[in-house]
């Protein structure tokens, strides 16, 4: 076993005695210094805060149910701190895993691989008092950070375990309401570029936000006050691993863009490395309802559809002049009232019993040209638009414009807000599965996208639309809903704007089809209200969410690897695109190290300005090689 002292000593001196070590064991030793040079994934332990005992589904807990006694209704928020970090790490691509107190037991093995090597390069502990959590030895976490050199990053109150705290360097003394702002103190790579004081986003409400109290002690660096106390701490040990502490209220504290840069820093700072995605000045904008069926029976939301000159005269020419693109949510089916039954969209012309003339021909030529010059994204809108039972009482089929024909019930797909009751999962996953298939073959493109009609859903855990969406291989739901894939669905996605998520904004005038046959001039004024902004494709901001990256270290050529795997389905727009990270080094993994003399993607040598690197395009395996 290596003894304390050679860890302390200098990574040149290090690399020297490694190489060493290699020329008398061959294989590469499960008992190199474990601190150093660490693998790019993340474990997230957390105690009770997942609702899913599944482990599938991640929402934003909802009121808890207690009354706070600011407000007429029970509105006490449940934990979200789990929440947003699962937003925060999909959003920037690192990868993670996540252990959940309630259900399983601490074990040296979640930690390391079967030869004993650390599976992760640092532990963000999300723990929070509850009877529900099952017993556990918390020094394991101890060896963990003091023996493999994993870090660790605590956040907020969720460190009440006297292991945890120990290894922050710090004594817990509770939280209580301040407004006090949020200062830098000294110089560190936690905080270097973070605006000081820390500003909050607009319309958060900090009054009732909890400061966290604690005792600091020997050895550990206060790196942000808050007031008189310290909130954001770091500590580093002999072998190479580092804690942070993040406090601040587990409910508010990313709400406050440079704790969330903040967090991503910390974990560039425990593993010494980072390759992440962010977003600055990206918007998506969104149009619905081409294809629909509403547009020809419903009184209230009666309008022909765009004609193909409409398309390219007010969409396609602005759109090219502007290098943007339109995110459209298709329908693929329509209802066919006389022949009770439902069929493709795009061959209907027909003049409905308003006397307006519908011609979904023309539609078609315009979106299938805008498709293909590549100013359109494909996205599914659901099937038809419609409830897929419209025989039963009180029945749709051949009723009066001014009957069941104007209720808007009728117009959704996946709840059935005429009856007030929920889809099946099975009818809904067909009709997913169907429109995407549908939508592939009328445009040539597979949609990645899904969102509900009207947002009608089915919520219960069975009938949950976005969880079915996700099995129905679609990547992202409705305009903000969030995050599909086979490991997790996340609901309630935040931080739009921001440099976690590109904006998403709706069509002018209306967000609809509908908005723009009525009033087309105004589609341009988007361009006056995001200057500067890049309209960016739903595919691509898909993509990077699903991109999985993972590393590998070559102490012998002093090299490390980053891969980064492009899934050919969800990361399909990558095929006609390149890819841009961030690639960040911790100042003290330069100092063990060495400066990086050359950076390789998939075997050439890039010019590496030390921020970003840029990958050609096409899915599946990529390789950023980084040599010290
Ligand atoms: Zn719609």
């Amino acid at each position: 076993m290596i003894q304390k002292g050679i860890f302390s000593s200098s990574g040149r001196v290090f690399i020297v005695w490694f190489l060493t070590l290699m020329a008398v064991s061959a294989a590469f030793p499960a008992d190199h210094v474990p601190g150093v040079f660490k693998p790019f994934r993340v474990l997230v332990i957390i105690g009770d805060q997942w609702e899913d005992p599944a482990s599938y589904l991640v929402e934003m807990p909802g009121s808890t149910g207690q009354y706070s006694g600011y407000d007429a209704a029970p509105e006490v928020q449940g934990p979200c701190d789990f929440h947003h970090l699962v937003v925060l790490l999909k959003s920037w691509g690192i990868p993670f895993d996540v252990i959940r107190l309630d259900q399983q037991y601490l074990d040296r093995y979640m930690f390391l691989d079967m030869s004993g090597n650390s599976k992760y390069g640092t532990i963000i502990w999300d723990v929070n008092v509850s009877e529900k959590l099952l017993p556990a030895d918390f020094s394991i976490i101890t060896e963990m950070i003091n023996h493999y050199g994993i870090g660790l990053i605590g956040l907020s109150d969720r460190i009440s375990q006297p292991e945890i705290q120990s290894l922050l360097g710090l004594k817990y003394i509770g939280g209580w309401e301040s407004n006090d702002k949020l200062m830098s103190t000294d110089i560190h790579f936690l905080t270097r570029g973070i605006s000081s004081p820390m500003e909050a986003d607009s319309g958060v409400e900090l009054n009732h936000v909890q400061r966290q109290q604690v005792e600091i002690l020997k050895g550990t660096v206060t790196v942000v006050n808050q007031g008189p106390f310290a909130q954001v701490t770091a500590k580093e040990y002999p072998t190479g691993g580092r804690t942070v502490w993040i406090g601040n209220d587990h409910n508010h504290m990313f709400s406050y863009q440079g704790l969330r840069t903040l967090l991503r820093r910390a974990i560039t700072w425990t593993i010494g490395y980072n390759l992440y995605k962010t977003w600055e000045n990206d918007v998506i904008m969104i149009m619905d309802d081409p294809g629909g069926a509403s547009s020809a029976w419903l009184k209230h939301w009666h309008y022909a559809g765009l004609s193909e000159q409409m398309i390219e005269d007010f969409l396609i020419k602005p759109l090219v002049e502007h290098k943007a693109v339109l995110n459209i949510n298709f329908v693929p089916a329509f209802v066919n009232d006389d022949k009770m039954q439902l069929e493709p969209a795009w061959t209907q012309q027909f003049t409905d019993e308003f006397g307006t003339r519908h011609d979904n021909v023309s539609s078609k030529k315009g979106y299938d040209k805008g498709v293909k010059m590549g100013v359109f994204e494909v996205m599914c809108h659901g099937l038809t638009h419609m409830q897929p039972d419209l025989v039963s009482d009180p029945g749709w089929y051949g009723t009066h414009l001014e009957k069941e024909r104007s209720e808007v019930g009728w117009y959704r797909e996946f709840g059935d807000t005429r009856r007030l009751q929920e889809i099946p999962a099975a009818e809904q996953l067909w009709r997913m599965k169907t429109a995407m298939s549908w939508l592939k073959e009328q445009f040539g493109k597979t949609p990645l996208e899904f969102c509900a009609g009207g947002l009608g859903t089915s919520v219960t855990y069975f009938n949950n639309t976005a969880k079915l969406a996700a099995q129905a291989g679609f990547g992202w739901c409705d305009w903000e809903t969030g995050y599909l894939g086979r490991d997790l669905v996340v609901r309630n996605w935040k931080f739009f704007g921001t440099p976690e998520s590109p904006l998403m904004i709706p069509v002018l005038p209306d967000g609809h089809d509908f908005g723009i046959s009525r009033d087309p001039g105004k589609f341009t004024a988007i361009f006056d209200q995001y200057p500067r902004h890049r309209f960016m494709g739903m595919n691509e901001f898909i993509g990077y969410l699903h991109a999985a990256s993972s590393s590998a270290w070559d102490l012998k050529e002093e090299k490390l690897t980053i891969d980064v795997a492009y899934d050919p389905h969800y990361c399909q727009d990558f095929n006609e695109r390149s890819t841009t990270w961030n690639l960040e080094f911790a100042d003290w993994l330069l100092q063990e190290a060495g400066a990086v003399s050359s950076v390789k993607v998939d075997g050439v040598g890039i010019a590496f300005s030390g921020i970003q690197v840029q990958i050609p395009q096409g899915t599946g395996e990529h390789t950023i090689e980084v040599m010290f």
